[in-house]
């Protein structure tokens, strides 16, 4: 369970359910152990109702029609399985990252721009993570197209809004920190060589 998907089941609870905090604590809890055992979108989000004592949502009129794989953080349809994956360099030590979806095409855009900037910002900064880290960066590139394919999530089937799939890839620092690393090493060798 990633803390990202932690994250955005507090920001639902807070819209959704409301209340004080222990309240919310309470129905997140409820939420993450359905989500814990594989359970789906629609089960958690009234399992965290129930836990409270709030009414469950009626579902939307699309729900049994839209048959289909639901994005795991709004519940939107259409959504993608896929893996998108971060890693992190810190000079000895590293961390490898992945979060599972499957993805609407706008929660899955957030994720896959900021875990692929981190990537490139800052995932080469070790020996073995130096080369992990363009590694990384790739699978999700050709990864990218499963998302790209997806049509905008058909907004009443959403269980809650989609996040926002942010600045693109070339809008934020990663891609240029990258390139300034790898013209930095280059024009090291090429001057070792030159020797
Ligand atoms: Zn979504």
């Amino acid at each position: 369970m990633g803390e990202d998907n932690r994250r955005l089941w507090a920001e639902w609870v807070a819209r959704e359910i409301g209340g004080d905090e222990t309240r919310q604590q309470t129905a997140l809890a409820a939420a993450m152990q359905v989500l814990q055992t594989g359970g789906p979108v629609t089960d958690a989000s009234n399992a965290a109702r129930a836990a409270v004592g709030a009414a469950p949502a009626p579902p939307p009129v699309t729900y049994f029609q839209a048959a289909g794989t639901r994005c795991r953080f709004c519940g939107s349809v259409p959504a993608v399985p896929m893996t998108i994956y971060e890693h992190n360099g810190y000079l000895i030590l590293m961390t490898f990252k992945n979060l599972k979806g499957p993805f609407c095409r706008y929660c899955g855009l957030n994720v896959w721009r900021r875990m692929t900037d981190a990537t490139l910002l800052r995932g080469w900064l070790g020996m073995f993570s130096f080369f992990i880290a363009p590694v990384t960066a790739l699978i999700n590139v050709v990864n990218l197209s499963k998302l790209t394919s997806l049509p905008a999530p058909d907004p009443s089937s959403a269980m809650r809004p989609p996040a926002d799939p942010g600045a693109g890839l070339f809008r934020r620092p990663g891609v240029y920190v990258y390139i300034g690393v790898i013209a930095i090493v280059l024009i090291y060798f090429a001057l070792v060589v030159s020797r």
